[in-house]
């Protein structure tokens, strides 16, 4: 399988993964001429995904579903329920679409070749989810827009051999940065978004297992820089001896590595 993160970040967020005959995406936070844009990079196109597997409804996840679904009607979309119901209030236009399933947490379901697994993530949305897409042997870990990382989710995480892990700000950066306070304290509460710190403790325990390959996603454009971000994590991993793991990074504006697993 192949996974590429096509935009991460607070003005949105998409990531591709690819099996043989299995195309899906992680969320459409950006718009469709972006998004075919960004698909033509690596060779694909808007009308081939089969599948899309929704976090939660903010619209940096989302703000791109309604589009796609116009020019992809028979695409398939994998969602939390409660989810559903809060983006369909905005996007009434989706309520006709036929090809939805509701996902529930903690449960394997399959979506074409891939088993697929969610967790629920402490987030300010009505729900969120972090996914596992698994296929053969390979599987990646798909983690945003979480306050807090349980054990349970490192765990779970810690079995993929590669990860899209959170790594949204810098605790300093983001209490000097120009936010309201009231935005800061959301951001860094239990279901805000996993600081660096939060990010290399977590990452650490993920390469300590079976994780080979960790990326850096959701990193803010106001209270961290990609250098921040990816120093704090070598520096953890360093510290504790971790050798042959790839630190990679997700970005807003542009196609990130596309990652082959076996
Ligand atoms: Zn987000
Ligand atoms: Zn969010």
């Amino acid at each position: 399988m192949k996974v590429t993160n096509l935009s991460s970040g607070s003005k949105g967020n998409s990531t591709f993964v690819a099996s043989e005959n299995t195309k899906i995406l992680v969320d459409c936070g950006i718009g469709i001429k972006l998004l075919t844009k960004n698909l033509s990079e690596i060779g694909e196109n808007v009308e081939n995904i089969d599948a899309i597997l929704i976090t939660h409804e903010h619209s940096d996840h989302i703000g791109g579903l309604a589009i796609l679904v116009k020019h992809n009607p028979g695409l398939h979309i994998f969602v939390n329920e409660l989810v559903w119901k809060e983006i369909i209030k905005k996007h009434s236009e989706l309520l006709a679409h036929q090809f939805v399933h509701f996902v529930e947490y903690e449960k394997q379901f399959s979506v074409g070749d891939f088993a697929v697994y969610a967790m629920e993530n402490f987030h300010d949305s009505v729900s969120c989810a972090s996914y596992i897409v698994s296929c053969g042997g390979g599987a990646v870990g798909i983690c945003t827009d979480l306050g807090i990382i349980t054990d349970h989710q490192v765990d779970m995480l810690s079995r993929c051999k590669v990860v899209y892990l959170e790594c949204n700000h810098d605790k300093n950066m983001l209490a000097s940065c120009g936010y309201p306070s009231v935005l800061k304290k959301r951001i860094a509460g239990n279901h805000g978004h996993l600081s660096n710190d939060q990010c290399a403790e977590a990452a650490l325990k993920m390469v300590q297992a079976q994780t080979k390959v960790v990326v850096l996603s959701h990193i803010s454009e106001n209270s961290n820089l990609p250098e921040v971000a990816y120093s704090r994590v070598a520096g953890e991993f360093e510290l504790a001896n971790i050798k042959n793991v790839l630190i990679l990074l997700s970005y807003q504006n542009r196609v990130g590595k596309t990652i082959t697993i076996n």
